[in-house]
């Protein structure tokens, strides 16, 4: 196992999970990232390997070029993704619940073509983009300023969700054209990994980050977007109104403008 700030790793090999999954590490992995990955699954046994986790691994090593860093940078990595909560995939269903309503928001063209075909709105296309960050989808080094301007948690947290919204603004005109299906959606956004332009997608990102956050009136669905990092978004005086859209179920909606109660407050 690695120790913090060692900078070498120890002569203990991996027990118990770590040969476990030594036979599903991948064979053909380049030997430090499947070191890497064994030493992780042994360090946290409940997570262990999933498959594509080396897509994340893989980049962090490239830079950082030194094994015990790259295993504490994949630690905090693991600990910012979407597979640390795998495998109750409520941390997706949170992730396309706000991917659906940004959609909705700036996009309606494209949500207007979802809604007309079964199962569009699953967003099965988007899945990949979300767990892996964008790494099949672009080359490395623009996947990196990626990930890199999505940590800055700049304004929001879920900045991925306006990359997702971006990439469907740029490409996703064609598919409302030909009206494709739910599956052919599936392989065009397929067909399009490592063709897309990143510096593109990025720069309409924040655009589309800007004009979110000029908005004067966003829906309750979409009030928490920016609830994680500090003062978020809304902190000098662009407050924009909060608006309830229903559909709550039995739970009860804070921006419930109906709720009798709520005329007391
Ligand atoms: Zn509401």
């Amino acid at each position: 196992m690695y120790r913090k700030g060692s900078g070498q790793h120890s002569s203990e090999e991996p027990t118990c999970a770590g040969k476990v999954v030594v036979s599903i590490v991948q064979k053909n992995q380049p030997v430090q990232e499947r070191f890497i990955l064994l030493n992780y699954a042994v360090y946290n046994p409940v997570m262990g390997y999933t498959q594509g986790m080396s897509d994340l691994l893989a980049p962090i090593l490239t830079e950082l070029r030194d094994e015990a860093e790259t295993f504490w940078c994949f630690v905090g990595l693991m600990q910012c993704t979407i597979f640390f909560s795998s495998p109750k995939d409520t941390d997706m269903e949170i992730n396309l619940n706000y991917l659906r309503e940004l959609v909705r928001l700036m996009v309606p063209e494209f949500d207007c073509h979802l809604q007309h075909h079964a199962d569009g709105m699953e967003l099965l296309f988007a899945h990949r983009w979300i767990l892996l960050c964008f790494k099949r989808e672009f080359p490395e080094s623009q996947a990196l300023n990626m990930w890199e301007a999505c940590w800055a948690h700049y304004q929001t947290d879920y900045f991925h969700l306006f990359l997702c919204v971006a990439i469907i603004a740029i490409y996703g005109e064609d598919v409302i054209a030909q009206d494709l299906r739910t599956d052919e959606m599936l392989l065009y956004f397929s067909n399009l990994a490592m063709h897309m332009d990143g510096d593109l997608v990025l720069r309409k990102a924040r655009g589309l980050l800007h004009q979110f956050r000029l908005l004067p009136k966003i829906p309750c669905t979409l009030a928490k977007i920016c609830e994680l990092c500090g003062p978020g978004m809304w902190d000098s005086g662009y407050a924009p109104v909060v608006e309830c859209v229903g559909n709550h179920g039995n739970h009860s909606c804070p921006h419930g403008g109906h709720d009798p109660a709520l005329k007391y407050m």
